[in-house]
Parts: C-alpha cells; sequence; structure tokens
C-alpha cells in the first residue's frame, strides 16, 4: 500500500555527540575528507550503504550506536577535532579579508538555476550546476562574501538507466527536503519564512526559501511546494528543466523575482549586510534585475524607471554560458506580456518596458520571441562569457546589441572557468603531495598557488606512476559494480555476468568521455569508424579502453540515440571488457572518474563548447588532455600538456567534417597517446609520459583553479559593479543624472558628425617615431565638449583597408565654432613600421559608463 503522508524523524544526538549534526549540517565535509572519515567511524557499513549522505547515515544509525560512541574517547576526540576545524574554518579571516580592497563589497548575491554541490544535492544537470557549485566552495575558501539564490527542485534532476536495448529511461526519485541537508529559513519567532510571487489572473505564488550552508556561504533555494499553493502551482519547483514554456517562464520569475525577495528576507533575519552586486549566472535567472527596479520604484526612493535602471545595472553583472542557441531562453513575447501585464503589472516596472528589455530588435532577431540573455547584457552593466573564444564568440553573437562597434570593442569580457580542486583532485594525490612537504588545498596558497604545482618535478616518477595505477584501479572496481547494477536493471542474470569481473583492466591506458550528450558534444565521434575503433580497443600490445557516461535531455531523442549506439557498440562481447557505458553520470560518478582515467577526450564541434570544465579537472589528477581546440583548451593548450585534435572548422558538410576530425583522433590515439604510455623504461615507468603529466600539472595547474577564477570575478567585475552601484546609490542624485545624460546623449546623437579630419607635422613616407598631428572639426548638435570623446584610432593595414592591433587616444578639444561646431586636437607617435593608418571618431563619454560602447553610439566620418 501506499503512504499517504511521509516524514523522515530525526535522530536524537545525545549532547556529546551535538558536533556531528553540525558537521553534518554544513556541506563543508564533501570537500573535507577528514570529516567525511568520522561519519564513516559512525557505522562504516551505514556511510556505504547511505551513500555517504551524513544526513542518512545520521537517520539510519541506531540509538545503542549513538549512546556507544557518546561514551567512546577516541571518538569523541576526533569528532571534537574536526569540529574544531569546521569552526576555525568558518571563522578565520580568509583572502579575501585579508587582500580584498578595503571598499571591495559587502556582499554578492549570486543566482543561478541549479547548483551542483554534492551527490547528495542533486539539483543540477551539467557542468552549469557544477560551476556555481564550485563558485560557492571556492568563495568560501576564499572568504569572499557571496550568498546564493536557486530553486529547490522536487525531484532534482532525473536518475538515468538502459532499458535492455540500450534506450536512456529516466526516474524522478521524490526528494523528501527533511532527509536532504538543508534547513528552513526561520524568523525569530521560528516560522519558517516564506516569499511570494504575483501570477495572472491575481494568483499568487508562495515559496518556502531553505538554507544549505555551503561552508561559509549560505544557499537560499525557493520552494513551490506548499500548503497555500494550488498542486498546479505547487508543481513550479517540481524538476529542473523540464515542462513546457510557460512552466519554465513560472520557474525563472520565481528565481529572479523571489530570489531578490528571498535574500531581502534572509539579510532582514540574519543581520547580514544587503547585496551590492547581484551576478546573474546565464540568463535564466535575470528578472532579478526587474525586482530590484520594482524595489526602487515603487517603495523606498520611489525612482523613475529609467533610474531605478540604472542604479540596478550599475551593480549587476551578468555572465552568458554557451553560443548554442537551444541554450539561450527565449520565451514567446505575448506570455511574458501575459505574466508581467494585465492584473499581475506593477506600476513602477511597466510591462513595455520589460518587453523592450528582452526584445530582439535588430537586424536577423525574432520580433516575436523574448530573449533573457539579451534582456541579461541590458540589465547587466558588467558582463562576461566563461573562455577567451567564448568572449569572442558571444561578441559576435550578440553582437546586434552594438551593430556599430567591432567585434573586439562590444563590451562582453571574459573569465575563464575554473574548478574547485578540493571537491575534485583525489585524496591519494594529496597524500602525495602532503608526503613531499606539500601544502595543498586552496586557501594557505591563495596567494601563490603555483608553489604546490612546481612539486610535480620532486615527486618521483615511481610515485606518481603508482599513485595513478592505483587511482585507475579504484575506477576499474567502481566501473564494475556500476556494470554489474546497471545490467541487473536491464534484465541480466546473474550468470550473465561473470564476464564483469574482468572488464577493464586496471593497467590499460584509460581514457575517460563523460559529458551531458546534447549533439554538438558528439558522444559518437568516436565510432565513425568502428572497426578503427575496435583495433585500438583490441590492440595486442597497446591497447586502450574507453569509460563512457552521460545523461541525454528527456525530451532530446536525438541525444538518446547516441546513447543507444554507444551502448549497443559497448554491449558486443568482442569489445565490451575494454568500453563501457556507465548510466547515470552524476557528481559521485565523476569524483573517482576523472584521476582514474589517464586521458581525458573532449571532441566537440568547434566552437560550440563555451569552455568546459571536465578536462580541467582530469588535468588537475595528472589526467592529460586529447580533446578540440575550443574552449579552455584553445586557450591552455600549448604543444605539451595534452594533444589537440584537429579540428576541420571551415567545412560545412558536418559528415565530412566529422570524418577528418574522427580519423585524427584515431591517428592520435594510435601514434601518439598509446606509444607514450606504453613506453616503459627499466623500473615500468613511462617516463615521457610522466614527463607530460608534469609538465600538465605545472602549466594548468595554477590556471584552472576555482580560486583564480573567483579572485577574477572579484576584482574584475564584482569590485567595479560595487563601486559604481556606490556611486549611483547614496541619494541617487547620480544616477538621476546619469539617465537624464543617457536620454539627452541618445536624442541628440544624430547631430553628431565629422565634417573634417586635417593631419599634419610628417612626411608622405614618414619615418619611426614621427608625429603625426591629427585635427578633427566635429557638429555636436545639442551636445557639449564635456559628453564625447574624439578618439583618433591608429594602427596596421590588414585586408580591406582594415585597422588591426589598434590603439585609441583621446584628442583635446582646442576651440568651439559657431553652430555647435569643435575642434579637437592631438598627436599620434608613429611606433610601428610598416602600413599605417588612422580614423577618428565620436563616443558618449560619462564617468559612470563602464565602458565606451554602453550605449552602443559611435560617429565615424562620412565614407
Ligand atoms: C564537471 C562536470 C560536468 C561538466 O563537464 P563539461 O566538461 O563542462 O561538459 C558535468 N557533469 C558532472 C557530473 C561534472 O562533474
Amino acid at each position: 500500500m501506499r503512504a499517504i503522508r511521509r516524514f523522515t524523524v530525526q535522530p536524537v544526538l545525545p549532547d556529546a555527540l551535538a558536533a556531528l549534526g553540525e558537521l553534518a549540517g554544513n556541506l563543508r565535509w564533501s570537500w573535507h575528507p577528514e570529516t567525511q572519515d568520522v561519519f564513516a567511524a559512525v557505522d562504516p557499513e551505514a556511510w556505504e550503504a547511505a551513500g555517504h549522505d551524513p544526513v542518512k547515515l545520521l537517520g539510519h544509525v541506531g540509538q545503542t550506536r549513538l549512546d556507544e560512541l557518546a561514551a567512546d574517547e577516541g571518538f569523541l576526540a576526533r569528532l571534537g577535532a574536526a569540529h574544531e576545524d569546521l569552526r576555525t574554518y568558518l571563522t578565520r579571516d580568509r583572502w579575501y579579508q585579508r587582500s580584498a580592497a578595503a571598499d571591495a563589497p559587502r556582499s554578492i548575491a549570486y543566482f543561478s538555476p541549479e547548483f551542483g554541490i554534492t551527490a547528495v544535492l542533486p539539483q543540477y544537470s551539467g557542468g552549469l550546476g557544477i560551476l556555481a557549485g564550485d563558485h560557492l566552495k571556492t568563495a568560501s575558501d576564499l572568504g569572499v562574501p557571496i550568498v546564493g539564490v536557486g530553486l529547490l527542485y522536487r525531484h532534482g534532476y532525473f536518475r538515468q538507466f538502459l532499458s535492455r536495448d540500450g534506450w536512456q529511461q529516466e526516474t524522478y526519485p521524490v526528494l523528501d527536503p527533511d532527509g536532504l541537508p538543508i534547513a528552513p529559513l526561520r524568523d525569530a519567532d521560528g516560522n519558517v519564512a516564506k516569499v511570494t510571487i504575483g501570477l495572472p489572473d491575481h494568483g499568487t505564488l508562495t515559496a518556502r526559501v531553505w538554507v544549505a550552508q555551503v561552508g561559509r556561504v549560505p544557499l537560499l533555494l525557493l520552494d513551490s511546494d506548499t500548503e497555500e499553493n494550488s498542486p498546479e502551482i505547487r508543481g513550479v519547483t517540481d524538476r529542473l528543466y523540464g515542462g513546457n514554456s510557460e512552466h519554465r517562464l513560472r520557474q525563472e520569475m520565481l528565481l529572479g523575482i523571489g530570489g531578490v525577495r528571498a535574500i531581502r528576507a534572509y539579510t532582514q533575519i540574519t543581520g547580514a549586510p544587503a547585496p551590492e552586486v547581484f551576478h546573474t549566472n546565464e540568463g535564466h535567472a535575470g528578472f532579478l534585475g526587474l525586482e530590484r527596479i520594482r524595489e526602487l520604484t515603487e517603495t523606498g526612493p520611489r525612482l523613475a524607471f529609467d533610474v531605478a535602471l540604472e542604479v540596478s545595472r550599475a551593480g549587476t553583472v551578468f555572465t552568458t554560458h554557451t553560443p548554442v542557441p537551444a541554450g539561450i531562453d527565449r520565451f514567446p513575447i505575448d506570455l511574458v506580456a501575459q505574466y508581467f501585464g494585465g492584473d499581475n503589472a506593477c506600476p513602477g516596472v511597466p510591462v513595455d518596458r520589460i518587453l523592450a528589455l528582452g526584445a530582439e530588435d535588430y537586424p536577423g532577431g525574432d520580433s516575436s520571441v523574448f530573449n533573457m540573455a539579451v534582456m541579461g547584457f541590458r540589465l547587466g552593466q558588467r558582463a562576461n562569457g566563461v573562455s577567451q573564444l567564448h568572449g569572442h564568440v558571444s561578441r559576435g553573437m550578440f553582437g546586434g546589441l552594438w551593430p556599430d562597434f567591432d567585434e573586439s570593442e562590444r563590451p562582453i569580457s571574459s573569465i575563464t572557468n575554473g574548478v574547485h580542486a578540493p571537491t575534485w583532485v583525489a585524496r591519494e594525490i594529496f597524500d602525495l603531495v602532503r608526503s613531499y612537504g606539500g601544502r595543498p588545498g586552496p586557501e594557505p596558497d591563495a596567494d601563490h598557488p603555483s608553489q604546490v604545482f612546481e612539486l610535480a618535478d620532486k615527486i618521483s616518477g615511481q610515485d606518481i606512476w603508482r599513485t595513478k595505477r592505483a587511482l585507475r584501479e579504484k575506477l576499474v572496481l567502481d566501473a564494475r559494480k556500476r556494470l554489474r547494477k546497471s545490467w541487473k536493471q536491464r534484465g541480466a542474470a546473474p550468470a550473465e555476468l561473470t564476464w564483469i569481473d574482468s572488464a577493464l583492466d586496471p593497467d590499460v591506458l584509460t581514457i575517460g568521455f563523460a559529458r551531458r550528450v546534447p549533439s554538438y558534444k558528439r558522444l559518437t565521434l568516436m565510432l565513425r569508424d568502428p572497426e578503427r575503433l575496435k583495433s585500438l580497443l583490441l590492440h595486442p600490445e597497446r591497447p586502450v579502453q574507453l569509460v563512457i557516461a552521460g545523461k541525454a535531455h528527456p525530451a532530446d531523442e536525438g541525444g538518446k540515440k547516441l546513447i543507444q549506439e554507444i551502448v549497443r557498440f559497448a554491449d558486443d562481447h568482442e569489445v565490451r571488457h575494454r568500453i563501457v557505458f556507465l548510466p547515470n553520470y552524476d557528481i559521485g560518478m565523476a569524483q573517482p572518474l576523472y584521476p582514474g582515467c589517464d586521458v581525458w577526450l573532449n571532441n566537440p564541434l568547434r566552437p560550440y563548447e563555451a569552455c568546459g570544465t571536465s578536462g580541467m579537472k582530469a588535468a588537475l589528477n595528472g589526467g592529460l588532455n586529447l580533446s578540440i581546440l575550443d574552449g579552455w583548451w584553445d586557450e591552455w593548450y600549448d604543444g605539451n600538456n595534452g594533444w589537440a585534435i584537429p579540428s576541420a572548422d571551415g567545412i560545412d558538410d558536418p559528415d565530412r567534417r566529422d570524418d577528418i576530425e574522427a580519423s585524427a583522433l584515431y591517428d592520435l590515439i594510435e601514434n601518439e597517446v598509446a606509444p607514450r604510455f606504453y613506453d616503459n623504461d627499466a623500473e615500468g615507468v613511462p617516463y615521457r609520459w610522466i614527463a607530460m603529466v608534469r609538465h600538465t600539472l605545472k602549466s594548468l595547474g595554477p590556471k584552472v583553479l576555482a580560486d583564480r577564477m573567483v579572485r577574477d570575478y572579484v576584482t574584475t567585475l564584482y569590485a567595479p559593479a560595487a563601486a559604481s552601484s556606490r556611486t549611483l546609490n547614496g541619494d541617487f542624485a547620480g544616477a538621476v543624472e546619469l539617465a537624464a545624460w543617457k536620454k539627452r546623449t541618445r536624442e541628440a546623437w544624430r547631430g553628431v558628425a565629422i565634417d573634417h579630419v586635417e593631419s599634419s607635422g610628417v612626411a608622405d613616407t614618414p619615418a619611426l617615431n614621427e608625429t603625426l598631428e591629427v585635427r578633427a572639426f566635429v557638429s555636436l548638435g545639442d551636445l557639449t565638449p564635456d559628453d564625447v570623446d574624439v578618439q583618433v584610432v591608429h594602427g596596421r593595414i590588414g585586408n580591406d583597408d582594415n585597422l588591426v592591433d589598434t590603439h585609441a587616444e583621446s584628442l583635446a578639444h582646442a576651440e568651439t565654432y559657431e553652430g555647435g561646431r569643435h575642434r579637437f586636437e592631438g598627436k599620434v607617435r608613429l611606433s610601428s613600421t610598416g602600413a599605417f593608418g588612422y580614423t577618428v571618431r565620436v563616443l558618449p563619454k560619462n564617468a559612470h559608463l563602464a565602458g565606451p560602447a554602453e550605449l552602443g553610439k559611435v560617429t565615424y566620418p562620412p565614407a
């Protein structure tokens, strides 16, 4: 029979064990093996049975065992030490307190649709969520005062298993919040904090606010499953990335609007400082900007919309995460009008203004959709992509927002992603580093992260090799366990499964490939020539083995087909001991997977992989990357720290392109990777391989750390955003002025023209270091010389007379003539030889702009 209600009965911890509750209640245990040891010691079997979930463990361990532990001096000492360590971690000054500028933001709110922190809080689908999780953990390690905001999905993301014929099946486990490592936010009277948002037709959504404590960082999670809501509305936070457009829109309204309200409830209850910076991690969370405008227009200072927009924008950072069009959220414009208009309209945030923010009102845009990324750029004064290449691709993709600017000048910067080492680096590697006197871990070396990686040269080849073999073996054992479980699910009898005991080999070159299965990641590229792959797997002296995993989105039939192709290939008796597909890729599988692989394979269709982070995790574990030059690899591949699969970029026929790239992949494995791996010296150590591992650790280690990433966010985005925000906040005079100036400048820009440009001072064929004098005669119409920056832009001449490697220098205002005409002048030193050219342009100028392209206005001389 079915239960109509369920509870999770919490254990009563004896007073002496109270610290266990505290350790279980802070997710820092998930990246702190010593704390995990304490849980394991509570009851080793129950710890395994609970899937290394402390909350579950404490719910299952019997009272007798708890009483026993409460009297066990040895255990109490370990518990005390772990507790003390957590206390120290939570209270001691970290990098931010020591090193960040005195005027660094007091608090930063970080909004994301998914967070991947630990396998026991399955609120993520892939890289975006894992990155958000790593961002929070690293912020905690560095002492950055972040508050995370997300949704609590009742079913999380789905669990994957396979049918007999290899078709992806999905289940959606019900997550009981009482059994999760989260606690309700309660006010001083003990009431559970709730927030509401309006829906059309006088509807309201009420959401509970939960807090997951990620080290020093609180993560607020909104949950629509409360009794105030109708069954339909209770289901708004049912699952991640499920449902139709309307469902997604409701989720994103709850995340953005409800999220800001949850922050207000949190800061009011706890006394924590209000965020000065709001970080919109991917477009999905973008409605947070509308709520902040509403706060400013309808309450408190009751600013005009345009003024509130400037205030909110100044403190908002937007990160775009994908160049894949399907990854960009777009809603039917009528749906957005329905949800933000009618009886749900806010007087301070008129629906036509909202629609304008998300409009694709540029050539090639679709006037029937509301684009969340476009709104993100308009609501955030600072924006970035997640690798240099992705920044470049994004500046192209969103170029319609700044049509008059060259690609390189469009205001989208980039910060390359990184990964949280304590989460992703095997304990065995930390132990090895320690045994050579290193102090691994992020924080102690935050200011000198490269030091620990220099140790790679000191650790003996044998020790490296022995450790890698142990990690490979661990992966093999874990993979066999998963394989057995999967085959049982697929209906195999135990007698059919004896082969699994010898599936994979701890001494064979192991290549990993695990990621979500959108088509651009090309899961099946390796199957392009099945016979060729087979011969690599079965090579008599230099075999390779492949460990593969990944989930397809439930609605993606094409992706499921790819999985089926791989599974069918791997089911073949001839190769099944050398290639395995492991169902249900998640953090729990990923953690032993990266360290156990010798090579990490990545073969996306360039340039669709915005960054990619799995290869970074492999690298930190001494794995070598074998990858298309896309995302982060395009930036940091140096010719010796792995292999680049050449990509056939210019070829339009996708089949031919796949053929060419797959063939290059096979060649690399056969001629470069495998020979190096199996080229052992007398001691059985492949020294040329080890040299590459060492070089990988030294060259990539410091760069791929999330420490570097979070510090980059703090210094290049959060701190400047906080500064901008402060100058506009105060009495709002600056914002009033800025909004008025922008309006005036936009309107008056029609009157700006470059009438005439003269130069003198050099001969027809000038020599190096001669000085060119430039005079520009400019009409400014209703604008004054202070409103504009008149620049000379000079550089080398490239194709079609285009300037390349340009430098811009401002010209000084020299004289005003009648009719709004002015002369500007300045000098340019000819500092390089060869074809040189220059032009002059006029840009809007205001101290409150983050960059010259912000208004999208620029005037060049008439052609
Ligand atoms: C790191 C990670 C990802 C992201 O990998 P990409 O290389 O960015 O595709 C996805 N899922 C899990 C479980 C991960 O650990």
